[in-house]
């Protein structure tokens, strides 16, 4: 078999058949594909798209580039989500410690932040000390000690996806439905639960831009995810404004503590608690999603949910008197405001470039070996349907430098359209399947 013919056959619209796409993906796991004649392959699969049966093929076939994970060790009932990238999204921080308040089991390998998105590894470690790369062994005996375990990916699970995405992300072929299906779910597979929730995120600040395209790559995700026997269920939310208010690791951190300690509400918390609920209504814990929302809030409510954070962070070596001291993790040198030069309502807020600004502050990498500051970032003041007086702030940058934050204040105000006339706030969560 030849690659030039594989991608020829996709060029030309034709199906690949499982030996093809095992034969394409072993051999470029193997190093005797070259990297060039994947990105024609990922091109030509953006271009022309893939049947389904080409997609759960192609899933298969990643998911077994590498090890999966055992996770039969772990008593009850173990669960994992996983968003489509998003600005701001700090998610995991606040869902996964309620979640296992309530007793599920979460075994959470995550990853690190590329271009504007984040990861939730880099926001982890704004905690001093806190191990991304514990062993399998402590990581499957933290989640049976504490019910939480959060950590890198090893090298061992997946790494088609990792040569893959990476060579994707700068190849301009990162939005393709067939592709991050089978990245996201071959991870996924490959991580052992028996629940898996996937949040799709759906705007300007997301790689799928209308609510078309993220139904359909939500139903191709949970479909394979079912056909795999895991119980699988999706959530389309909203990402044509950042999620939440702060953007950047340790602020998002900070956010996720005052949303734990009930200080806030919004759409962040209004998402945890949806996924929240489809995980203990799956795994039975609650009989419907009203018992579940009572039992999540009350994880806020009783202090339990931040406890999980602190014992998450002291059972990976990080400091966990910060979750109650917040004052213990980093902060910037430098805090500007964005003034409003006008009053209005706002209209939209650009989250890929809000997501692109913190980047440039610092907070994320270009490359997979830029060195990250943790402490800098945004905090908005205003989202999409506040009012505003001329002189408001809309936003607070935090910087290492006056010049890079100057530049950031005057980027973000133009990622800020103000309409004249009220506008309304956006439904956040658009569609659950
Ligand atoms: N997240 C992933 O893990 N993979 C993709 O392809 C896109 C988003």
């Amino acid at each position: 078999m030849l690659m030039i013919d594989l991608i020829a056959k996709k060029r030309d619209k034709n199906e690949l058949s499982k030996e093809e796409i095992s034969f394409m993906i072993e051999e470029y796991v193997k190093g005797t594909i070259p990297d060039y004649q994947m990105s024609a392959m990922c091109m030509a699969i953006l271009l022309n798209g893939m049947t389904d049966e080409e997609i759960v093929n192609l899933t298969l076939a990643m998911m077994n580039s590498g090890e999966t994970i055992d996770l039969s060790e772990i008593d009850g009932v173990k669960v994992d989500k996983h968003s489509t990238g998003g600005v701001g999204d700090k998610t995991s921080l606040v869902l996964c410690p309620m979640v296992a308040a309530c007793g599920l089991k979460v075994a959470k390998m995550s990853g690190r932040g590329l271009g504007h998105t984040g990861g939730t590894l880099d926001k982890l470690e704004s905690f001093k000390g806190y191990n991304v790369s514990i062993s399998d062994k402590r990581f499957i005996e933290n989640v049976n000690k504490i019910g939480i375990s959060i950590t890198g990916q090893t090298a061992e699970i997946d790494p088609a996806d990792k040569k893959m995405y990476a060579l994707r992300d700068v190849t301009g072929t990162v939005p393709s439905i067939p592709l991050i299906v089978s990245s996201i779910m071959s991870k996924k597979l490959a991580a052992g639960a028996d629940i898996i929730v996937l949040d799709v995120k759906c705007g300007s600040g997301s790689f799928m831009k209308d609510i078309d395209q993220a139904t359909e790559l939500a139903d191709k995700m949970v479909t394979i995810g079912r056909s795999a026997g895991k119980k699988c269920a999706a959530i389309i939310t909203d990402m044509d404004q950042p999620l939440g208010y702060a953007i950047g690791n340790a602020l998002e951190v900070k956010e996720a503590i005052s949303v734990l300690r009930g200080d806030v509400k919004g759409d962040l918390l209004d998402l945890c608690l949806t996924i929240g609920s489809k995980m203990l209504v799956m795994s039975e814990l609650a009989k419907d999603e009203v018992e579940a929302g009572i039992m999540l809030t009350r994880t806020i409510t009783d202090g339990t949910a931040l406890k999980k954070l602190a014992e998450l962070v002291e059972y990976q070596d990080g400091d966990s008197e910060a979750v109650y001291d917040i004052s213990r993790l980093p902060e910037a040198e430098l805090k500007i405001d964005v003034i409003s030069p006008r009053e209005g309502f706002v209209k939209r807020i650009h989250a890929e470039q809000m997501g692109l600004i913190a980047m440039k502050l610092g907070g994320g990498r270009r490359t997979k070996e830029d060195i990250i500051d943790y402490s800098v970032g945004i905090v908005l003041n205003k989202k999409v349907g506040d009012e505003i007086k001329a002189g408001d702030v809309l936003a607070t940058v935090h910087a290492g430098s006056k010049e890079q934050g100057e530049d950031a204040c005057k980027e973000i105000l133009s990622c800020f359209e103000i309409a004249e006339i009220a506008v309304e706030k956006p439904e956040f969560i658009k569609k659950i399947l």
